[in-house]
C-alpha cells in the first residue's frame, strides 16, 4: 500500500479496495491493482472512503428522558435543586427499572439508528441505570440484542458503579461490595460485558471504591476503563493506567504530569465534548500537552439522557474541534483508529487495512475536514458493515 503519509489522513488518491468475505482483501492505487474476479464493482465517484465510525462511549439504553428537567433548568433551577426533587440520574434509574426489556430495546434502537445514519458501524454501550442485579443484566442484554436488530457491532461495558441507588443512600462501601460480590460475577459468567467502568468522582465513587471494582473485574478477566477527572481531580486516570485500562474518559481536570504514565500504559484518552457543552463547563482537557506527548485521543458522544442527550458522532467531532481545539484529522482518527483502541478491537476495526473488517463509509466530500467542519451538512453516500452494504446511494 502506498498511502500518502505527507497527509495527516494517510490517504490514497484514486484508490481501489477489494473485499472478500467481509474483510478487506486488498487496497492501494488503482493502477497497481491485480486482476480481481469480482461479483460486484462500485465506483466511488470521487468521494472519500473512510473506516466505519466508532462511538466508543455511550449510555444509550435507558428508560424515559429528562426533557422536563431541562425545562426546569432553563427556568433557572440548579442541577442540585432538580436532584433534590428526585431528578437527575436517579429519575433515569427509576424510569429504567420500570421499563420492560421490549420498551428499553425499542427506545434504544431508535437512538442507535440515528448514530448509524451518520456512518457509525461500532458502538460501545454501558449499563449503569439499573444499579441492581436484575436491571443491570437487562440493560446489558438489550445492548447486546441491538446488534441482532441493526447492522452494527456492539461492545458492552458494565457500569454498575455509576451512582448510588436510593436503597443504598449513605452506604457507598456496602453498595460497592454488592457490585463486586453479587453483580459483577453474574455479568462475567453470562458474558454480558466486554469491560468494566466506574464513575470516579466526588459525586460518584472514590479511589479506593474504584480500585475495589477494578480488582474484582481483573480477577474475572475483564478489561477496565473509567469516567475520570471530569469535574475534579481524583487520581482516577492514574488508577485506570495502573490496571492497564483501555481508556480514561472525560479528563477535563487531568493534570499534565499524569500524561506520561497514561502513554506508557497505552491507555487511550477519550474526549467527550458533548458533556462539556451541555453542562457548560469551563475547564478543558489538556489537549495541547496530550498532543505534544503523543497520547492517543479518541472522541465519543457520551450519549446519555442527562449530560449528553445527543445522538450525533459527527457533531461530537465538530465540538471536539470547536470546544477542545482538536484538528479535523485528530477528530477523524479519534472516531476510527483510536476509538478502536479504546475498545480493545484495534486489530479488526478502525482502519482501512488488509485483513481488517470491511466496515466502511463512502462520503460525497472533497476533503475529510468536511466531516468536522459543519453541522448536518454531510451524510454518507454508502455504508458497509463487514462488507455488506447497509446504505445504498440515493
Ligand atoms: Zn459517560
Amino acid at each position: 500500500m502506498q498511502a500518502d503519509m505527507s497527509s495527516p489522513y494517510g490517504h490514497i488518491d484514486n484508490g481501489l479496495l477489494a473485499v472478500k468475505q467481509g474483510k478487506i482483501a486488498w487496497l492501494g492505487h488503482q493502477q497497481d491493482a491485480p486482476k480481481f474476479n469480482t461479483t460486484q464493482t462500485i465506483d466511488g465517484q470521487g468521494g472519500w472512503l473512510t473506516p466505519g465510525l466508532i462511538d466508543c462511549h455511550t449510555h444509550l439504553v435507558y428508560g424515559g428522558n429528562r426533557a422536563e428537567e431541562f425545562e426546569w433548568h432553563c427556568q433557572g433551577q440548579s442541577y442540585q435543586q432538580i436532584a433534590q426533587q428526585g431528578g437527575g440520574i436517579l429519575s433515569t434509574v427509576a424510569a429504567t427499572r420500570n421499563a420492560t426489556e421490549a420498551e428499553l430495546l425499542s427506545s434504544a434502537q431508535a437512538r442507535l439508528q440515528k448514530l448509524l445514519t451518520e456512518g457509525v458501524t461500532t458502538v460501545e454501550i454501558k449499563s449503569g441505570y439499573g444499579l441492581d442485579l436484575e436491571t443491570e443484566l437487562r440493560l446489558l442484554r438489550v445492548a447486546k440484542n441491538l446488534q441482532t436488530k441493526l447492522p452494527v457491532t456492539i461492545k458492552t461495558t458494565f457500569l454498575g458503579a455509576h451512582a448510588l441507588p436510593p436503597e443504598y443512600q449513605g452506604q457507598a462501601n456496602q453498595y460497592i461490595d454488592y457490585v463486586c460480590q453479587q453483580v459483577l460475577p453474574v455479568v462475567a459468567q453470562q458474558k454480558l460485558a466486554d469491560a468494566v467502568d466506574v464513575f470516579c468522582e466526588t459525586i460518584g465513587f472514590n479511589i479506593s471504591q474504584t480500585k475495589k471494582v477494578f480488582t474484582a473485574a481483573q480477577r474475572l478477566g475483564l478489561n477496565v476503563k473509567g469516567h475520570v477527572e471530569q469535574l475534579s481531580y481524583m487520581g482516577g486516570a492514574w488508577l485506570v493506567a495502573d490496571f492497564h485500562g483501555l481508556s480514561v474518559d472525560h479528563l477535563e481536570y487531568l493534570p499534565e504530569q499524569d500524561l506520561a504514565y497514561l502513554k506508557q500504559q497505552k491507555t487511550v484518552a477519550v474526549l467527550l465534548p458533548a458533556a462539556f457543552y451541555f453542562l457548560q463547563e469551563k475547564q478543558k482537557p489538556p489537549i495541547t500537552a496530550m498532543r505534544k506527548i503523543g497520547l492517543l485521543m479518541a472522541v465519543a458522544t457520551d450519549l446519555n439522557p442527562g449530560s449528553a442527550p445527543m445522538a450525533s458522532l459527527l457533531l461530537a467531532m465538530n465540538q471536539s474541534c470547536i470546544l477542545f481545539g482538536l484538528t479535523p484529522a485528530e477528530a477523524l482518527t479519534g472516531v476510527t483508529r483510536n476509538a478502536a483502541r479504546a475498545l480493545g478491537i484495534s486489530r479488526d476495526k478502525g482502519q482501512l487495512q488488509v485483513g481488517y473488517d470491511a466496515d466502511m463509509v463512502l462520503w460525497p466530500i472533497d476533503h475529510p475536514a468536511e466531516l468536522s467542519y459543519g453541522v448536518n451538512l454531510v451524510s454518507p453516500q454508502q455504508i458497509w458493515v463487514r462488507g455488506r452494504c447497509t446504505k445504498q446511494p440515493i
